[in-house]
């Protein structure tokens, strides 16, 4: 992986990338989302760029959870058997790529059952996280949250618990939480700007944030249970320029630049803490949410309504 035409630059564009996770928790739980990638003809380059971040955690000797689409498992199960066998977890991040919202209930309970089995057959793990793709379980699509118990999941990392461009779900708490019917969901952890909550261990923030700003925000992080977020594509250094499908140029470009940033953020933040899979945190993370059972949202919530300071 890896582009040296590129290491240059990146290196003079994110000028303290060493200490850039300095103002993070002493434990900080690594999680990706295994897709493809954007604009990839070939269909494949997200299978190298799963690989390389296998051996950045085998170098920082973190376990994380791996949210990995079914149909990513279907076309290479070896890769499953791969990130099982490096002792990361193995969870869900459905059948198909698509929000939620696009998606009947009857639909959402075939395609996370179906990649639950998948997932569970090739790991020999028994699945337990699902993450909605695009974190799109917002006000409009809480009943997902009965579905994903219903087809046996214990736990959600859906939610991006501020307002966001894609999805988001502002009156969420900050912290582990119980949906109505007993599943368990572990939020982004959000770092508050003023008006403006921002997920910031992850994706296009990694990518993007200078490292000052990153550890400023850092220091205003909310939720007792920190976890970081990345796709394969994100540190695809690489990779060539191909315009998204239904994306723009200037999206697509937005997409597709300043990835050689990401592996070395996560190295740094990663160094020195402990990171344990999701799994593995759940004791802690139900006893948060045990403890704040009543500021669980409900389906009661107007999805239009501003944030309730309660929630926040
Ligand atoms: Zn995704």
């Amino acid at each position: 992986m890896g582009s040296n035409r590129r290491a240059p630059a990146d290196a003079r564009t994110d000028a303290g990338a060493d200490d850039f996770g300095a103002a993070l928790p002493a434990r900080l739980t690594f999680t990706a989302d295994i897709e493809r990638s954007p604009g990839d003809p070939t269909g494949t380059r997200h299978l190298a760029a799963t690989t390389a971040l296998l051996d950045l955690l085998d170098e920082a000797g973190a376990r994380g959870t791996f949210f990995i689409l079914g149909e990513v498992a279907d076309s290479a199960p070896w890769l499953v058997c791969d990130i099982a066998a490096r002792g990361h977890e193995i969870a869900s991040h459905n059948q198909t790529h698509r929000p939620l919202a696009a998606l009947s209930p009857a639909t959402l309970r075939e395609e996370a059952h179906r990649a639950r089995a998948t997932l569970q057959d090739l790991s020999g793990q028994a699945v337990q996280g699902f993450r909605a793709p695009y974190f799109s379980l917002t006000p409009a699509t809480e009943w997902a949250a009965d579905t994903l118990l219903e087809t046996g999941h214990a736990y959600s990392s859906s939610v991006i618990p501020a307002r966001a461009v894609l999805h988001g779900h502002p009156a969420a708490p900050r912290h582990p939480f119980l949906w109505p019917g007993g599943l368990l969901e572990l939020p982004a952890p959000i770092a508050q700007l003023g008006p403006i909550g921002m997920p910031i261990l992850g994706g296009m923030y990694l990518r993007y944030l200078p490292a000052w700003d990153f550890r400023r925000f850092a220091r205003r992080l909310e939720g007792p249970l920190a976890w970081t977020y990345c796709h394969p594509y994100d540190i695809d250094a690489g990779a060539p320029f191909h315009r998204c499908p239904g994306l723009g140029l200037l999206s697509s470009l937005f997409l597709w630049a300043n990835r050689g940033t990401t592996a070395r953020r996560l190295r740094a933040m990663l160094a020195g803490r402990s990171s344990l899979p999701l799994a593995e945190r759940l004791e802690e993370a139900r006893n948060i949410a045990g403890g704040l059972r009543d500021i669980v949202p409900g389906p009661h919530r107007d999805a239009n309504a501003p944030p309730d300071p309660a929630f926040c």
